[in-house]
């Protein structure tokens, strides 16, 4: 759906004009379970959307209208309770951190639309709360910095949605910059970009369309597996808070001390922070080749030491192994499903996507799904 459709459409249901305000989903370029180690991350926002249309409507009631799935949701201000609907409570939880943080949110209106695909690891729920929040902090003449709208809009997913996600992907709905990525220092929020020049390769997602139910409990597992190593190694060094503060010298120092597993798990995460910090020196050399090396590296790690990727992700980093057009792949996001991430010169992706699209059929039953993005800017009004 376009702009101009989300304006209409608002016009028929709400007899008035919306603003518009666009906030795209996001890609991580490399960085995966780093985050919750305070660790860094390298994401950028991309060139699919969610796009509201927004205005006051002068009562104490808000009106929601989501056009993908065609429903509708009233809630009323002061009053707000968690909505069976699911996708509402995004948007309330928004305004709940709002009134959390002092600001009244008088009734408005607001259309919601997408072209980010639904939990397929692209944060299309990021963008939800990063939209409506930097709408309502314009519309109603807010005045809130961008860093607390990054903030308030993780916490509404994490209290009113009760998911516990990380701060990444709605940093990067807000920060995101055309032809950037950035790396986020997960521990002080501090970032900085990196112009990302892909000299005629692309980037495509693939997207398993799996969903392993394994994910939850092992994510939780794999967090309870790094605190256990960090207390390990903090034993003998009082200043390790986190996987952040350790090298490889003191996880091996230490070795005999750990299981097996809960080792390997340390030494990737410890060895991907130290990778994302050498992909950006690859970027500012413009070595995208190396760069590209270094998401394989990734993904072997992901799969081999911290196990959490799947046969479907598997199949399809190691497919692109024989392809000399790709560069770099590997599985993105939490893992057990999802997408995988890969660039690739541009005259190979047609080829690159037929050949992998029939061999994954042939093994899984069903074709992948392709995503082609482009690094684009942060959430934003959109004026004609
Ligand atoms: P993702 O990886 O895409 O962020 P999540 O499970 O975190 O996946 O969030 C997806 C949820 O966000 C959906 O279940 C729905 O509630 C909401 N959502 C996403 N896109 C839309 C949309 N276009 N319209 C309404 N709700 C949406
Ligand atoms: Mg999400």
């Amino acid at each position: 759906m376009k702009i101009s459709d989300v304006k209409e459409v608002f016009r028929n249901i709400y007899n008035r004009d919306a603003r518009i305000y666009i906030a795209p989903g996001r890609i991580n370029l490399i960085g995966e379970h780093t985050d919750y180690n305070d660790g860094f991350v390298l994401p950028a926002a991309i060139d699919k959307h969610v796009i509201y249309g927004l205005n006051e409507n002068g009562s104490n009631k808000y009106r929601f209208h989501a056009v993908d799935l065609d429903q509708t949701f009233e809630a009323q201000a002061g009053k707000l309770i968690q909505a069976d609907l699911g996708w509402p409570n995004y948007l309330m939880g928004v305004i709940d951190q709002l009134n959390r943080a002092g600001h009244d949110i008088p009734g408005f209106d607001a259309v919601v639309t997408s072209d980010i695909p639904i939990g397929a690891g692209l944060s299309s729920s990021a963008a939800l709360e990063a939209g409506l929040a930097t709408g309502l902090n314009e519309i109603y003449n807010l005045n809130i910095p961008k860093l607390d709208l990054v903030k308030l809009s993780q916490r509404a997913e994490n209290e009113f949605v009760g998911v516990n996600c990380g701060i990444m992907d709605q940093f990067a709905s807000v920060f995101g910059k055309s032809g950037h990525v950035f790396r986020l220092d997960c521990r002080s929020l501090d970032f900085e970009y990196f112009p990302l020049k892909l000299n005629g390769n692309g980037i495509v997602l693939v997207d398993t369309r799996v969903k392993h139910s394994l994910g939850t409990s092992e994510y939780n597992t794999r967090r309870q597996e790094c605190e256990l190593g960090v207390s390990l190694v903090a034993e003998g060094n009082a200043q390790v808070k986190s996987l952040r503060d350790v090298t490889r010298d003191m996880l091996e120092s230490v070795r005999e001390r750990f299981d097996p597993v809960v080792y390997k798990r340390c030494d990737y995460v410890v060895g991907e922070i130290d990778r994302v910090q050498k992909a950006c020196e690859d970027l500012v050399a413009g070595r995208i080749e190396d760069f590209g090396e270094k998401m394989y590296e990734t993904h072997e790690g992901l799969s081999k030491d911290y196990e959490v990727s799947c046969e479907e992700l598997d199949f399809l980093v190691d497919f692109t192994k024989k392809d000399p057009d790709i560069l770099g792949s590997r599985m993105m996001g939490g893992g057990f499903g999802g997408c995988t991430i890969n660039i690739i010169k541009e005259t190979g992706i047609p080829s690159f996507r037929e050949n992998v699209s029939e061999a994954f059929k042939n093994r899984f039953g069903h074709p992948p799904l392709f995503y082609d993005v482009k690094v684009d800017d942060g959430v934003r009004q959109f004026y004609e």
